[in-house]
């Protein structure tokens, strides 16, 4: 009686079972985990994200029980801190190529900080954003021009910003485009527009999760972290209903500037090498906000970030 192993991509996590895609058959099977892993140091609450390769088996013939026995090396991932004052984090998707944020000016707004929070995030795991601003139809001309001027902060620090009203464009062919071959993680609050954006891409018919949704065992409290839609031509989007923020592993405070990349374009320009830039003498990124080449919005966040 010979068990082989097969390998997939973990395509829905609710915790305590996971919904794998096979590789080769492209089927879907639901899985449970075996052993304890772990994640670095991290203590993880689920030590399997959603966008994790793994190798899996059959366990048991007659049950039809698949068990994952090894995750294969992610190449990133993001994490969330279960709660503030928990040492435990959750890990929430692997293997990004990109990640979309959609941001809403207005119904709901979507803060500065909260944007400025999400590049600290991905530039730490290095990963490459755009940043849609949805619900443009909803703004007068005044608004739009203040939008403009907050669009124009974010792409003079290179991050890609695109208006958009989801809802009033027909297609999306050019972020189609922008999607082929990669996976993109999808982030922003609740109320913005991620469902929307994923119906306009996805037929609702081709939804991974209508395939898969006859795992759902009736009665099964199951809290999804995160899902990963497959689109009709190629391309994957991880994304990530009711998770608020993705949130980082706990940064020291002489790290946070790394991930600001106006702070860190000034690296070795202010008087001391181990400059926090908060009340230093002679402190270039004090100055640079001064003469407003840095915005005090995102310099706002980066203090609201240091533990002093
Ligand atoms: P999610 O919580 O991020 O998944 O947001 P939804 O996709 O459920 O959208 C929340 C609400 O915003 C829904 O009522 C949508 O119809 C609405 N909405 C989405 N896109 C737009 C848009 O471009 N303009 C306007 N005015 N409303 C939108
Ligand atoms: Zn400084």
């Amino acid at each position: 009686h010979f068990r082989t192993t097969m390998k997939g991509q973990v395509i829905k996590s609710t915790g305590s079972w996971y919904i794998v895609r096979d590789e080769q058959t492209h089927q879907f099977f639901k899985a449970r985990l075996r052993g304890k892993f772990k994640l670095n140091n991290l203590k993880v609450t689920n030590p399997i994200a959603v966008g994790d390769f793994v190798e899996y088996t059959l366990e048991d013939e007659l049950e039809k029980n698949y068990v994952i026995t090894k995750i294969l090396d992610r190449h990133n991932y993001v994490i969330r801190k279960a709660t503030k004052l928990s040492a435990q984090a959750q890990i929430i998707a692997s293997n990004i190529d990109q990640a979309y944020l959609i941001a809403t000016y207005k119904s709901p707004q979507t803060s500065a900080g909260f944007i400025d929070r999400f590049l600290v995030t991905t530039e730490s795991f290095r990963i490459p954003v755009t940043i849609f601003f949805n619900k443009i139809d909803l703004l007068t001309k005044k608004e739009r021009e203040r939008l403009n001027d907050r669009m124009a902060i974010y792409e003079e620090l290179g991050y890609k910003c695109v208006p958009i009203s989801i809802e009033e464009t027909e297609d999306l062919e050019s972020i189609k485009e922008d999607l082929l071959g990669k996976t993109t993680l999808l982030s922003g609050h609740s109320g913005v527009g991620k469902s929307s954006f994923i119906n306009k891409l996805i037929p609702e018919t081709d939804l991974a999760t209508k395939a898969i949704s006859k795992y759902n065992d009736k009665g099964q409290h199951t809290t999804t972290f995160a899902e990963m839609h497959l689109l009709p031509i190629s391309g994957k989007i991880i994304d990530t209903p009711g998770i608020k923020e993705i949130g980082l592993v706990d940064l020291e405070n002489h790290e946070i500037g790394h991930y600001f990349v106006e702070i860190r374009n000034r690296i070795g320009q202010c008087k001391f090498h181990n400059c926090l830039h908060v009340n230093e003498p002679k402190c270039a990124v004090r100055e640079a906000v001064e003469l407003g080449d840095i915005a005090s919005s995102r310099y706002n966040t980066y203090l609201s970030l240091l533990d002093l």
